[in-house]
């Protein structure tokens, strides 16, 4: 099978079984895992904030955001189409008790006016604007990248208006490769930021948040809250700081590999790409092929190719580490055909 579905789907390289087996742990808890403590200093360093927090996964850091930076009752603004607002289970109203403000985005981008115009003005009606969300890359946008001088501006503005502002990063990493950036570039412009280290970079398991000493601490505590103060995590740490050493430069070549796959699909009489990649993501518009997504995905997966839905008409391919040029070529392509000539 190839799985195409998610880059979450990755298994940890050989080196990566090495280190959680050699890993030298201790109780995380009482701040004595040295992988775990090594981990949090070298993203810290990479992200440019001054800590870091190792946590289970994106969802839990970006809602730890969501407990440190804003209070029960408050308002918090986000992309129509965010991961946050989409698909983390209504968890920023069901923890936090803050309730979302959506802006409609431009490729996952939303401009800075719209977030000034939905801050809220005092009033005895109005519940405060407590948080700024943005996504980067842009999942539902197909992985889109924000520009840094977008970042910058919805940062200006949350900043005139002392309100803080959360960078959902769970592929940042592939943003900054795509735009010939550095992470620090984008985190920059932000208060706080969460990367998944289990997506492009192919860690087992993992987010990482960063910010001030001060915002980790506070997190660090929500986080054992929530039940996620982790004991000798060193044996999950240690490959997750090779996913961020090692794994950061090749993900041109996922880029590349999808690159190519929407340059073949739009080739296809029936199909069509819906997104301008950027990245590692290549959604695919059935609605012209004859056939549902359901059959689509029904379809491939017959033919050893695994996809997912990303609503109505529509496949997303995500490429990552365990998916070769060769996969594309001699499978996947073939497979499309053959299900499109059926
Ligand atoms: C995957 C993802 C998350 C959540 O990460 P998990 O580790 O699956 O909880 C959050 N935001 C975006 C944009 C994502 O793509």
């Amino acid at each position: 099978m190839i799985d195409l579905r998610s880059d979450t789907v990755t298994r940890p390289t050989a080196a990566m079984r090495q280190a959680a087996f050699e890993a030298e742990v201790g109780d995380d808890v009482y701040g004595e895992d040295p992988n775990v403590n090594a981990l949090e200093e070298e993203a810290a360093a990479v992200l440019g904030k001054e800590a870091a927090l190792f946590v289970t996964s994106g969802t839990q850091g970006n809602q730890l955001a969501a407990l440190v930076h804003a209070r029960p009752g408050q308002e918090v603004i986000l992309e129509q189409d965010a991961h946050i607002y989409l698909y983390e289970g209504g968890a920023i109203s069901a923890l936090a008790g803050v309730q979302p403000r959506t802006i409609a985005g431009k490729r996952g981008a939303m401009a800075a006016e719209d977030v000034d115009m939905a801050i809220r003005a005092e009033d005895i009606h109005f519940p405060e604007t407590g948080l700024i969300f943005v996504e980067n890359t842009h999942n539902k946008a197909g992985g889109a990248v924000v520009s840094v001088a977008d970042m910058k501006a919805v940062f200006d503005v949350a900043q005139a208006n002392g309100i803080p502002v959360h960078l959902d990063g769970a592929r940042l990493f592939n943003a900054a490769v795509s735009a010939g950036v550095t992470v620090a570039d984008f985190a920059k412009y932000t208060d706080s930021v969460q990367v998944c280290l289990s997506k492009g970079l192919g860690a087992p398991v993992g987010s990482i948040i960063a910010g001030s000493e001060a915002f980790i601490s506070q997190a660090r505590k929500w986080r054992k809250r929530l039940g996620g103060g982790m004991r000798q995590a060193g044996v999950i740490a240690a490959p997750a700081r090779i996913a961020l050493k090692e794994h950061v430069d090749r993900l041109e070549d996922d880029h590349r590999l999808a690159r190519e796959l929407a340059k073949a699909i739009g080739q296809y009489e029936g199909l069509s790409v819906l997104n301008h990649v950027e990245t590692n993501i290549v959604m695919m518009d059935v609605r012209n092929s004859g056939l549902t997504h359901q059959d689509w995905i029904r379809g491939l997966k017959e033919r050893g190719v695994l996809t997912g839905g990303m609503g109505p008409g529509i496949l997303r391919f995500v490429t990552h580490l365990d998916v070769s040029e060769e996969d594309i070529r001699k499978a996947v392509l073939p497979a499309i055909g053959d299900l499109l000539s059926r």
